[in-house]
């Protein structure tokens, strides 16, 4: 349930709603807001609960959370929670377009990716070092070595590095170099990697599963939220359906599905949700006219030579027309996509 504060109540009467949340066995999540406080009290709901914390100095009223998700939902938040990570800014009228390789493959294609995508208007370098791969054949990735070279190209171009962890085994060594945490689409119910992910205190961008629905993504970031990481970023990546034409098919309408039930932003994968480099970018265009916060899209110096999802990679040539593409839609709709116009916007609404 959520209890909404009184105008003008006082750090002592929110405290005191805190400590009672506690006592009653649930968990307080206090969101402070430009008009009012609430807090969100998460657990087994009965109505004792309910008339304990009506009686609290403070208190204006008690709402039942009619969705599944609490933390996640825009009934206990209803302004959009922004993530900034350095020039990345995700959310409100700010798209924040994370691109690079699928797999760090060497120190020399990761800094040559890198410096193209920056120039073309990326504000955050992608590229797996611990990479999930269906084949037990094929390339695992350059582990710890490929997080070194993720970070000398974050030290060179000044972009955050969005980087997969597969176990949780490995959180700490990812977040010892990552900016944002990514969690692979084989992963989304892996709820003992969420919560150890959600605890590193870095953001996390989690990613649909193939087969997940809509609400079991909220319900998955909801692992993440209740270690008290606000930073949670959802990518719609497609899903599997009967259609082979495309590698999955990409759910554009879950985009605006999920705003209108959660505050936290949306990012889309165009590369994953099609599969193939030629329809990249008219997708991107279609995520950033649904209305994503953001993209990420795989990005490679020689697809043809990739050692992983080199089918569906652009050349920084085809990424440029992305861009510049995204760049249109974005402009018609009153949103900015370039890192430097995003500099001056409001700080992050996260807590
Ligand atoms: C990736 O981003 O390289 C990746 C493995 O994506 P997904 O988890 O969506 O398959
Ligand atoms: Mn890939």
């Amino acid at each position: 349930m959520i209890v909404v504060m009184k105008n003008g109540a006082t750090d002592e009467q929110i405290r005191g709603v805190v400590d009672r949340v506690r006592e009653l066995g649930l968990k307080p999540h206090v969101i402070l807001g430009t008009e009012r406080t609430v807090i969100a009290a998460i657990g087994d709901k009965r109505d004792e609960h309910r008339q304990s914390l009506e009686s609290c100095p403070g208190v204006a009223e008690i709402i039942p959370i009619l969705a599944p998700y609490k933390v996640a939902s825009l009934e206990v938040r209803p302004e959009r929670t922004v993530v900034r990570v350095g020039p990345l800014v995700l959310g409100n009228s700010h798209i924040g377009v994370i691109a690079g390789p699928c797999s760090v493959e060497s120190e020399e294609q990761t800094l040559a990716t890198a410096r193209a995508v920056k120039a073309s208007g990326a504000a955050a370098l992608r590229g797996g070092a611990f990479k999930p791969r269906t084949s037990p054949y094929a390339f695992q990735g350059l582990k710890e070595d490929g997080l070194k070279i993720l970070a000398a190209a974050r030290a060179e171009t000044g972009l955050p590095v969005v980087t997969e962890v597969i176990t949780p085994a490995d959180v700490e060594v990812v977040a010892a170099y990552a900016d944002v945490l990514q969690i692979g689409a084989r992963n989304m119910q892996n709820y003992r990697l969420l919560e150890e992910a959600g605890q590193a205190g870095k953001p996390v961008l989690l990613k649909r599963g193939p087969a997940a629905s809509a609400e079991e993504l909220l319900l998955a970031a909801e692992y993440i939220l209740n270690t008290g990481n606000h930073d949670v970023i959802l990518c719609e990546r497609g899903i599997r359906t009967f259609e082979t034409h495309t590698r999955f098919t990409l759910s554009l309408a879950t985009v605006v599905w999920l705003h209108e039930r959660t505050h936290l932003p949306v990012v889309v994968d165009p590369s994953h949700g099609t599969g193939h480099s030629v329809l990249v970018g008219r997708m991107a265009a279609a995520a950033v006219a649904a209305g994503a916060d953001g993209l990420i899209v795989e990005v490679h110096p020689t697809p043809e030579r990739a050692l992983s999802d080199g089918f569906q990679s652009l050349t920084f040539e085809q990424f440029g027309e992305l861009m510049a593409l995204c760049r249109k839609i974005a402009d018609a709709l009153g949103r900015t996509i370039d890192p430097a116009r995003q500099s001056a916007c409001e700080p992050s609404l996260t807590q």
